[in-house]
């Protein structure tokens, strides 16, 4: 099933040159949930992250996609360890996160935040906007009460607010507005990388492009390297210079924005490429069907795990798993086929 990923936001001219700094390195990453049974036993386990790596580059959009329950939203969360990770490591500084614990993880946690799809679940309907951004430089220990109150003013004032929005409530402020508000508490203790989880899915399309230009506008100010989640190809082209796809837990192709959608390489890029609307009523694209739901992360196939929705399986690509391998220029595939 591939509708969910539909194409809304307008092309933006090509970004073509990555800069080669790796900020963020995220090696042979694996999440897996326990399945506890009715005797208080782990029976089995849900293989949401399985073996991903990849490297983030200072300053650039890193497009994470691919269908819901292929793990991208969990592989954010591990990398920040608002998941716990089951192994792997994520280097950032020198530093592996997931040995890090106390200050140490508290100090790395300020250079790497996250904005989420829904930010009003989390601010406090009772408190006024200002209290609770002022509250995260509190948190982190940051300023006293007159630089905070001129830090959260200036954040605001960077995401496009007034003044007086300030001494405003949440529910006073639009879903569009209430983002903007996420990505301030986000930006306000100054990080360097922010994962943005499906930041623009719950808005209007209108209102998404506002959002997007938004985010594009404060990585340039604020020198930002992002990590943007999606299920929508449309917009993850947009603003990415960078895409990773991921299917069932695995990244399955890697590759530089304007190459992947020349170019896509791996059976599942090219259908969910097939599906995108186009634009222009005069130009056909044949649509590739997947066959079949995705199997599930607690029992993923053996060798490919798309091989039981592949048209191009053969029996190699039932026995063994295909590793991810550089194709060309930073184009990357794990495929039989290549
Ligand atoms: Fe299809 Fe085989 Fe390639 Fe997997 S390895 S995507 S099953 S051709």
């Amino acid at each position: 099933m591939v509708s969910e990923i539909s194409q809304v936001v307008p092309q933006s001219p090509s970004k073509t040159e990555a800069p080669k700094d790796v900020i963020l390195e995220v090696k042979n990453l694996k999440k897996y949930f326990p399945i506890i049974g009715s005797l208080n036993n782990k029976i089995s386990q849900v293989q949401a992250v399985n073996d991903v790596s990849f490297c983030l580059f200072r300053g650039e959009t890193y497009g994470l996609v691919g269908e819901s329950g292929c793990g991208k939203s969990t592989t954010g969360r591990t990398i920040l360890r608002l998941l716990e990770p089951t192994e792997g490591e994520v280097i950032y500084q020198g530093k592996d996160i997931n040995k890090l614990k106390g200050n140490n993880l508290r100090n790395i946690r300020r250079e790497l935040q996250m904005v989420f799809q829904d930010p009003y679940s989390s601010l406090n309907p009772r408190k006024r906007i200002g209290a609770i951004l002022e509250e995260t430089l509190k948190i982190h220990k940051l300023g006293n009460k007159k630089e905070r109150t001129e830090q959260v003013m200036n954040i605001l004032n960077k995401v496009g607010f007034q003044k007086e929005h300030y001494y405003r409530f949440p529910h006073e402020f639009s879903g569009g507005q209430r983002q903007r508000i996420g990505l301030a508490r986000a930006l306000i203790i100054n990080p360097s990388v922010i994962i943005c989880d499906e930041p623009v899915s719950a808005l209007d399309v209108s209102i998404q492009s506002q959002v997007l230009n938004l985010l594009e506008d404060i990585q340039e100010d604020f020198n930002l390297t992002y990590l943007f989640i999606s299920h929508d190809l449309g917009v993850v082209r947009h603003i990415s210079d960078r895409i990773g796809v991921m299917y069932l837990g695995k990244l399955v192709e890697e590759s530089p924005t304007d190459e992947l959608y020349a170019n896509p390489l791996h059976p599942y890029t090219k259908a969910l490429l097939s599906a995108i609307p186009v634009a222009n009523p005069f130009v056909k694209r044949e649509k590739i069907k997947l066959i079949g739901e995705l199997p599930s992360p607690v029992n993923p196939p053996k060798g490919c795990v798309f091989h039981t929705r592949c048209p191009f399986a053969t029996d190699i690509c039932k026995q063994a798993e295909p590793v991810l391998k550089t194709i060309d220029n930073g184009h990357k595939v794990a495929c039989h086929l290549y």
